[in-house]
């Protein structure tokens, strides 16, 4: 949308267009980010955090004894 007045023409840019421009991408990071994060988390002890690397699926977490 541009305004002619005279000599000079101005342009109007609604707010939430540069608003969406840096949202959307901004989101889409977020939830790769996130998504990588749970991945990580794949093969930690769901209580303490340790990591379970190696240890077989049904063994007892060595750091807080459980499941
Ligand atoms: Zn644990």
């Amino acid at each position: 949308m541009s305004v002619r007045t005279g000599s000079s023409s101005l342009l109007f840019i609604p707010l939430w267009i540069p608003l969406l421009l840096a949202a959307v991408p901004t989101g889409l990071l977020w939830r790769a980010d996130r998504r990588a994060a749970r991945r990580e988390h794949a093969g930690h002890c769901p209580h303490c955090g340790y990591d379970r690397t190696g240890l077989a699926t049904t063994a007892k977490c060595p750091e807080c004894g459980r499941g």
